[in-house]
């Protein structure tokens, strides 16, 4: 039987950090569903279509092991209808750990057969999140080597 995980996130916009994640876990699992969420509290920058096909762009080297999909309402609910059972989520610090730990806990009472695994990031990208990323782009910044060029040239085309 082929190991699932699901890969969540808003990824607004998808940072060099996420796509390091998801091929990482390429290595572990046989197949990801990496899911955009669209219930998102911030106000997002691209809208969830555009962050779906960017992330089926930049993944497509791996399309045979990689979907793309979004997903409405609690994550728990989009594994349980997908039958999937584990969550593969990245750690770039304490303050992640603390956020990410009880959010698997709360997930875990939730949907009790679900596991969250947890993949350290890698230290050349341990500063990088989306926040900064649009808050560096909105102020004209060059975000060279944090994110993909062509989410750079998206959200520069975004912003104008
Ligand atoms: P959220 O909207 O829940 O903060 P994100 O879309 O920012 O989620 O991130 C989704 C997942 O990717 C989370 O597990 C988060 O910890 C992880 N992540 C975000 N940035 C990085 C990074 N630079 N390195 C490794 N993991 C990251």
């Amino acid at each position: 039987m082929d190991k699932i995980a699901i890969c969540a996130g808003s990824f607004d916009p998808p940072t060099m950090g996420h796509l390091n994640i998801i091929e990482r876990g390429l290595k572990i699992f046989d197949k990801l569903v990496v899911a955009v969420a669209t219930n998102t509290s911030k106000k997002p920058i691209l809208n969830v279509k555009e962050r779906v096909d960017l992330l089926a762009k930049l993944l497509k080297a791996y399309k045979d092991k990689i979907e793309v999909v979004s997903f409405n309402g609690l994550l728990v609910d989009f594994a349980k209808q997908r039958k999937v059972r584990t969550l593969l989520r990245g750690i770039r610090n304490m303050s992640d750990y603390e956020y990410e730990s009880q959010m698997a806990l709360v997930n875990k009472a939730l949907y009790p057969s679900l596991e969250t695994i947890f993949m350290m990031t890698e230290g050349k990208y341990s500063h990088l999140s989306s926040t900064f990323i649009r808050e560096i782009l909105t102020f004209g910044g060059s975000c060279k080597g944090m994110i993909h060029p062509q989410v750079e040239k998206l959200l520069k085309s975004k912003l104008k």
